[in-house]
C-alpha cells in the first residue's frame, strides 16, 4: 500500500484542479479509498491522503484522458476539458 499524503484539505471538500482552462473536479466526499483509480491513471498523479481520500499530486502532468472518471465507481471525478463548466 502506498504511503499516505498529508494534505490540509477536508475529506468532505470538493477540489477543483486547473491546468490552463481545463479543470478536473474531485468530489472528495464520495471517495471510499478503494485505490482503483491509482492504477488507472497513466501519469500516476493520483494518491490517497491520510484520510484515505483522493488527491491529485501534479495537475500539470494530467492528460485529461478521463481514465480516472471511467474507473471510479463512485463518480468522484468530473472533467471539464475546455473550462466551460
Ligand atoms: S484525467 Fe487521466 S491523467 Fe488526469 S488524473 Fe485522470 S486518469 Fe490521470
Ligand atoms: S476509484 Fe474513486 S472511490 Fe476509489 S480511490 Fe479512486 S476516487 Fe476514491
Amino acid at each position: 500500500m502506498a504511503a499516505r499524503l498529508s494534505v490540509a484539505v477536508s475529506p468532505e471538500a470538493t477540489v477543483t484542479y486547473a491546468q490552463g482552462t481545463a479543470r478536473l473536479v474531485v468530489r472528495r466526499a464520495y471517495c471510499k479509498g478503494c485505490e482503483l483509480c491509482l492504477d488507472a491513471c497513466p501519469r500516476k498523479i493520483l494518491a490517497l491522503d491520510e484520510a484515505d481520500c483522493i488527491v491529485v499530486t501534479d495537475i500539470g502532468a494530467c492528460l485529461f484522458c478521463g481514465a480516472c472518471a471511467g474507473r471510479c465507481p463512485d463518480f468522484v471525478f468530473v472533467l471539464d476539458r475546455d473550462g466551460e463548466g
